[in-house]
């Protein structure tokens, strides 16, 4: 017997029958109109899903990290700086790894649980009058706190320095489960994976790239070859690619896609705000706080939960796993053991929201930990049942 429980992890997400069954399909002919007939589609979806008025958007058989590496290596050369503020795991693996493909990084250590320093993201840059500054690098959604910085108001502070560096997003654990402007917003380059907002397995990076980000790909020096835009287009205008797509995941992508479009974006928004909305009370009701510092940082994605002193979060993440068969996040870096993440992003409803707060409930009165069963999935459910006509209608 195979028994499966839903995932609360931020990532891999909850796949639906529908799309599992898309990504299940025969081998075709890459290179033949089969082939284009699906990919367009995926394409211009994905175009849908960023808000894109115009650019182009590039599919790679990689996964997010992947998508930052191709970023960076096709617009920029050894020895650029970018501006990048550092506040936990995927920020920090970012500009680590501009650091080791031999670019200069102007960091802004910000603390952990707080968003992208608007102010002093924009002092930077009125500071660079040389124009040294090629990229300003931004986490859309940190994974690893729970924190969702203000985009838009990075392009206002590119703005108001009159700094012409380009723009690009790490939109993996918000695309396709939060709004996102990427046209609206001026972005350059928008970074998202298969395995997150768009439901699928780990495989594929989506990137949304600008005319300006296409322009710079011409003069930059990075060495790339596997990423390399300038092959990809090349090849796009035929349907194709330069070498052998993921096509079970493209295909899966276009069904992805249509859900999303099905249930409509806005809804789709919604729900992901009123799933959160929930876990925050059950935490509140559990005595604890999110480590996003203020509401106006609170991810709609993933919540990471201070634990109480004396408590490990870890502890719960594998206890959950081993008797429970459930998964949580663990903290990342800084936060180990303080934290642990509620990922409810993707395919997920209100109903399976509260059997991840159970079972964290169970977990926490397993370890002793000062909390009582019952209280955090009935804060839930109260937001939930009083929320739940609402949504039906807007859904409508
Ligand atoms: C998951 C994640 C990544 C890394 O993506 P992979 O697909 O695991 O390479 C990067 N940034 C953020 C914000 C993420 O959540």
């Amino acid at each position: 017997m195979s028994l499966q429980n839903p995932v609360f992890i931020p990532g891999p997400t909850n796949m639906p029958e529908a799309v599992r069954k898309a990504c299940d399909m025969p081998t075709i002919d890459h290179r033949s109109p089969a082939f284009a007939r699906m990919f367009k589609p995926a394409v211009a979806g994905v175009r849908r899903v960023l808000n894109m008025a115009e650019g182009e958007v590039i599919i790679l058989p990689s996964t997010g990290t992947g998508g930052w590496e191709a970023a960076i290596s096709n617009t920029l050369s050894p020895g650029d700086t970018v501006l990048a503020a550092r506040f936990g795991m995927f920020s920090h693996r970012w500009i680590d790894m501009c650091q080791r493909h031999g670019l200069k990084v102007e960091i802004i250590e910000t603390p952990w649980g707080e968003g992208a320093p608007l102010a002093r993201i924009e002092a930077a840059l009125k500071a660079d009058t040389a124009g040294r500054i090629k990229a300003v690098l931004a986490t859309h959604n940190e994974t690893a706190t729970g924190v969702v910085s203000d985009i838009g108001g990075i392009r206002r502070a590119l703005t108001a320095a009159k700094h012409d560096a380009l723009f690009f997003v790490d939109g993996v654990s918000s695309i396709g489960s939060m709004p996102f402007e990427f046209t609206g917003w001026g972005v350059d380059i928008a970074v998202a994976g298969s395995q997150k907002g768009f439901m699928l397995p780990a495989g594929l990076a989506i990137l949304g790239v600008s005319p300006k980000a296409t322009a710079a790909m011409e003069t930059a020096t990075l060495p790339r070859t596997f990423f390399d835009f300038r092959d990809m287009l090349k090849s796009y205008a035929t349907g194709g690619y330069p070498y052998t797509p993921a096509v079970g995941l493209i295909s899966g992508l276009a069904k992805a896609i249509e859900m999303l479009e099905d249930e409509g974006l806005e809804a789709v928004y919604a729900r992901h705000h009123r799933l959160a909305e929930g876990v925050r009370r059950a935490v509140a009701a559990w005595g604890m706080t999110p480590c996003a510092v203020s509401a106006d940082l609170y991810s709609d994605t993933i919540t990471a939960v201070v634990v109480p002193p004396g408590c490990n979060g870890t502890d719960l993440v594998k206890l959950a796993a081993e008797k429970y068969g459930v998964a949580f996040g663990v903290g990342l870096g800084e936060v180990a053991g303080k934290v642990f993440r509620i990922g409810h992003l993707g395919m997920l409803t209100d109903v399976m929201v509260l059997s991840g707060l159970a079972t964290a409930e169970m977990c926490m009165a397993d370890l002793g930990w000062p909390i009582r069963l019952g209280s955090g999935v009935a804060a839930a459910q109260e937001y939930y049942r009083g929320s739940a006509g609402a949504m039906a209608m807007a859904a409508e």
